[in-house]
């Protein structure tokens, strides 16, 4: 079978490792717009069962991965209304650099032969064109899919455009767990999540209504790129520096984004599938959008065996084996969207600790 791949980020090349493991007679090719290897100082949150996914690709790669993880924490700190609140998750935590997760997956798919293809952004033509040279195309492209957008109706895609904006910023600080810090400037609402991610560097996601981006003239404080500028950056360390603290935000080609979520109805159409955030964009702070792209990528994986008869039936068992988890991740990332959003509009009508329960999913 002849499958090509569009996108080598986490769900790309978990599928396509998995992929070549149980078929080996298959050929694997991803394209990847981005150069061999990532450089973006952004990172992720992950949990101990993401840890047991990556085991099953490899013992070497998972620890070589993890060598370079922070230690794992389970207390997460939340500073509301002049207070600090503890809470304890029930599961551990890790931090990792995006770029370090990514770039052992490419070294470790290329050993295994997969054919990865660098610099290679493709359109909606391009795609088109895959699909009908190969066996099976698999939309790994992220949020933005342009495979999905070229069967849009046939996957009966949904998108939903969230009244807040984020932006995802590099940071260094001796953060040892994850730490939400809500700020009130005027009246407008920020909430930040930072958490370590290597060393002494570390993540920090702001978010707060869209409408504070404007009246606060953050839209304007941008390069031509978009990009935030070094005056934008001036305004968030100042609202997130409290005395004595080391704060340093760096933008890492960070850009404020209005949040808009994605779910398509049907996950294949003809021989296409998709995976990852292809299929479905999550809430950022679910801790779950690594694990809705491994386990797309895996059940996928796992349904185009070689014993299987039909593509059709093989696309079909995939949409079924992952089509409840992907609804129950919905809901969960509907509803901490809905909270967010609450305590943003909010704010002065709540108490302290009724805003750690709403963003932590509890309210
Ligand atoms: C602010 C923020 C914080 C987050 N934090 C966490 C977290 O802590 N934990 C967690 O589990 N998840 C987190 N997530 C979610 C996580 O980023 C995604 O779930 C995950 O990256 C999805 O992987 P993916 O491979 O499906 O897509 P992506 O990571 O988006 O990878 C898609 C790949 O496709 C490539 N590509 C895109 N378009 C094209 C094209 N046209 N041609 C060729 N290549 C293309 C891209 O360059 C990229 O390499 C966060 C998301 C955000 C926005």
């Amino acid at each position: 079978m002849e499958v090509k791949i569009i996108g080598a980020g986490p769900a790309g090349l978990y599928f396509s490792l998995l992929g070549k493991k149980l078929n080996p007679n298959y050929n694997f090719s991803l394209y990847e717009r981005g150069g061999r290897s990532e450089n973006i100082r952004l990172g992720y949150t992950i949990t101990e069962s993401l840890r047991e996914k990556l085991f099953s690709i490899g013992e070497d790669i998972t620890t070589k991965i993890f060598s370079q993880a922070t230690k794992p924490w389970t207390i997460q700190e939340h500073h509301s209304k002049g207070k600090i609140y503890d809470g304890k998750s029930t599961f551990r935590l890790y931090g990792i650099e995006r770029s370090v997760l990514v770039n052992a997956l490419r070294e470790a798919a290329s050993r295994k032969g997969v054919r990865i293809y660098y610099e290679q952004r493709i359109d909606e033509e391009k795609a088109y064109q895959f699909s009908r040279e190969c066996d099976l195309l698999v939309g790994a492209d992220g949020a933005n899919s342009v495979v999905r957008n070229i069967y849009s109706q046939n996957f009966r895609e949904h998108t939903i455009t969230g009244t807040t904006a984020y932006i995802w910023l590099a940071n260094r600080d001796n953060l040892k767990h994850m730490k939400t810090v809500i700020k009130d400037y005027y009246g407008h609402i920020f909430i930040g999540v930072s958490y370590p991610i290597r060393g002494n560097n570390n993540c920090l996601i702001v978010e707060c209504k869209s409408a504070s981006l404007d009246v606060l003239g953050l839209s304007a404080m941008v390069n031509s790129d978009q990009t935030i500028s070094e005056e934008g950056i001036r305004f968030l360390h100042d609202l997130y520096t409290d005395g004595g603290s080391k704060f340093r935000i760096r933008s890492s080609n960070s850009r404020w984004r209005n949040s808009k979520y994605v779910r398509t109805d049907r996950l294949f159409h003809d021989n296409i599938a998709l995976i990852g955030e292809a299929a479905q964009t999550l809430k950022f702070n679910t801790g779950s959008g690594l694990i809705l792209a491994f386990e797309t990528a895996e059940a996928l994986a796992q349904s185009i065996r070689e014993e299987s008869s039909s593509l059709e039936q093989s696309l079909s068992q995939y949409a079924s084996l992952v089509h409840q988890e992907l609804n129950i991740k919905w809901l969960a990332s509907e509803h901490l969207r809905n909270g967010a959003e609450r305590v943003l509009t909010r704010y002065n009508e709540l108490d302290g600790r009724s805003i750690v329960a709403i963003l932590s999913g509890l309210m």
